[in-house]
């Protein structure tokens, strides 16, 4: 199998430098299984921080704060906002997961959690019966702690947490009460992207891989398509570039498996809705070039998209070919690499 020069300098990093200088270091990178790594949230908890960062997240149920949403309801006594949750964590599904980025799956597959409810509410959502209906099963933290670390026993290479945003202070507690029970595998922050900077700083250190949608560059197709964000693009781009400035470029080990670092994904919508040129552009110069970005063509009209006619159709192949062709001018240099094989098939089509 062929490395590439990225991959080499990956593994490098990862290695300590010792494959450049075989027995000077002592290797701090990862093994073949991965045995090496250590998640963020270990450091955090020596440094003696991670519980007062719970406390610190849990303190925003009361008036709550946990998204630009800035609903100020009081969760802890049932009262809901536009997310419709309470304090109670609501868990839709949990499985080793095949179907993501294939830094994220491996061979054992991404250990994912899906939470019900979600303060964007998307006329589109694909998921809206778990995401809108908030279908699902209450559990406690500790029981979330257990989901945890079964997926870590199955094997699972990473625990994905979709959806987190409103209930970020239970996925914290869950995690330190599963790390005292041994978990080791480092957490996926796979979000909406519609979050507030502060709150993603309460992350840091904790966090290894951040897997946000970055879904419109325009506030004015943010507030047609979503339920009243129309702040969506300038909270994205704050939070996207504090997510970078913590975990950096995306580090894989020598099996190609996520470790730590930033992924974006962006849904290519009809007609141009989603500003993927501009979307591009702007990630180009404001974060790497480097960064793993996953230009997704799946969009298929769900929900309540039929309602809007801009939406009401899947996209074209022209439109995702010139939404590839808008990355690499941007000098974007690490594209998923699933969506340039489909890149590939739909100019064939055409
Ligand atoms: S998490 Fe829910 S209740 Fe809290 S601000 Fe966001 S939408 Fe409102």
């Amino acid at each position: 199998m062929t490395i590439t020069r990225r991959q080499f300098i990956q593994t490098l990093l990862l290695s300590g430098g010792a494959l450049l200088f075989p027995g000077q270091f002592s290797c701090r990178g990862i093994s073949a299984n991965g045995d090496a790594f250590r998640p963020a949230y270990l450091a955090l908890e020596e440094k003696g921080q991670f519980a007062q960062r719970i406390e610190q997240a849990y303190a925003t149920f009361e008036n709550c704060t946990l998204c630009p949403q800035r609903c100020g309801v009081n969760r802890t006594q049932g009262e809901k906002g536009v997310c419709r949750a309470t304090d109670r964590l609501v868990v839709y599904s949990r499985q080793p997961h095949f179907g993501e980025e294939l830094p994220l799956v491996g061979q054992k597959g991404s250990g994912t959690i899906f939470f019900s409810n979600c303060s964007l509410r998307c006329v589109f959502c694909q998921n809206w019966p778990i995401a809108h209906e908030g279908r699902g099963w209450d559990i406690s933290d500790e029981r979330l702690a257990d989901m945890m670390l079964e997926l870590q026993k199955m094997g699972c290479h990473n625990i994905n947490l979709v959806t987190p945003t409103h209930v970020m202070p239970n996925i914290l507690n869950a995690t330190r009460i599963a790390m005292k029970k041994g978990l080791t595998l480092p957490l996926c922050y796979n979000t909406g992207g519609y979050e507030l900077t502060e709150n993603i700083r309460l992350l840091d250190g904790i966090v290894d891989i951040y897997l946000p949608d970055f879904k419109f560059m325009d506030a004015d197709m943010a507030l047609r398509y979503t339920r009243s964000a129309g702040d969506y693009p300038e909270q994205a781009k704050r939070a996207i570039v504090e997510m970078h400035r913590q975990t950096g470029d995306l580090v894989v080990d020598e099996r190609g498996i996520a470790k730590r670092g930033l992924m974006v994904r962006h849904l290519v919508m009809p007609n141009h809705v989603a500003g993927t040129r501009e979307l591009v552009a702007w990630a180009a110069e404001n974060l790497s070039k480097d960064t793993y970005i996953n230009i997704m063509s799946q969009y298929r009209v769900e929900h309540r998209a039929f309602e809007y006619p801009a939406i009401a159709r899947a996209i074209s192949y022209e439109e995702f070919i010139e939404a590839i062709d808008w990355a690499k001018a941007a000098g974007l240099s690490n594209l998923d690499r699933r969506s340039i094989a489909q890149y590939e098939v739909f100019k064939r089509r055409i």
